[in-house]
């Protein structure tokens, strides 16, 4: 029965992200997002890698997505693309973390895909307007498993994705423009960092377009793989 108290919640579950080896979850506090931290990828993307600088954006925490979910195909777009990325996990948080000490901060790490609507990026780029209806839109954020950091940090190792079975994207992550402690050291001077903050680090070039009924594998070399189905 309907009642004045229906909006109430009881204590909730946090989005969350499954840890190997354990079967408690990661939970998640905000998902934020690194723009162009892959030489290729800021040259297909019309940029120039020598004078644009990475940014951020972000992603709300409950668009999270798992590996074997299937993500609907999005509305309002004609040119739904994958983004395969390193997904940095935060034990610790902060304002203003040393380069140096960016690392201790570090949860673990899995595969992710920033999933986007490239036409309405385009389009919204074009028009100096805000990115949210191409990135943060409900389903945008794949994450796979995560691996703890103390079974090694990820600075180099293949990232890979595929469509049905064909190769999009390859790379090594050692190509990142902006590292992840220096991605984490100049976040935390835009925003203080805290517990269960997600950072996605960019994409490689390769980045296309998915259609309804696709299969997108990404894989980082030591991480789980990541696959999702397009629905
Ligand atoms: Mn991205």
């Amino acid at each position: 029965m309907a009642g004045m108290h229906d909006w109430l919640v009881p204590p909730g579950t946090p989005a969350s992200v499954a840890v190997e080896g354990t079967a408690a979850r990661f939970a998640v506090h905000r998902i934020y997002c690194v723009g162009r931290n892959y030489a290729e990828h800021t040259r297909e993307m019309g940029g120039d890698p020598h004078r644009d600088a990475p940014f951020f954006f972000g992603k709300p925490a409950d668009a999270l997505v798992a590996s074997g979910e299937s993500v609907p195909y999005p509305s309002r777009t004609g040119n739904f693309h994958h983004e395969i990325e390193l997904v940095v996990a935060l034990a610790r948080g902060g304002r203003d973390i040393a380069v140096s000490e960016a690392l201790d901060h570090v949860f673990g790490y899995a595969v992710g895909n920033d999933f986007t609507r490239r036409d309405l990026q385009h389009a919204s780029r074009a028009a100096g307007q805000p990115w949210e209806t191409s990135k943060g839109f409900d389903h945008s954020a794949a994450v796979g498993t995560l691996r703890p950091a103390d079974r090694g940090h990820v600075q180099r190792g293949r990232i890979w994705l595929n469509v049905n079975g064909a190769l999009r994207q390859s790379a090594d992550v050692s190509e990142m423009t902006w590292k992840v402690p220096e991605i984490i050291a100049e976040l935390s001077t835009f925003f203080e960092l805290a517990p269960g903050d997600l950072i996605f680090t960019g994409t490689p070039a390769g980045v296309g377009a998915l259609s309804r009924g696709d299969l997108v594998e990404g894989g980082i070399e030591g991480l789980a793989t990541l696959a999702n189905r397009i629905q």
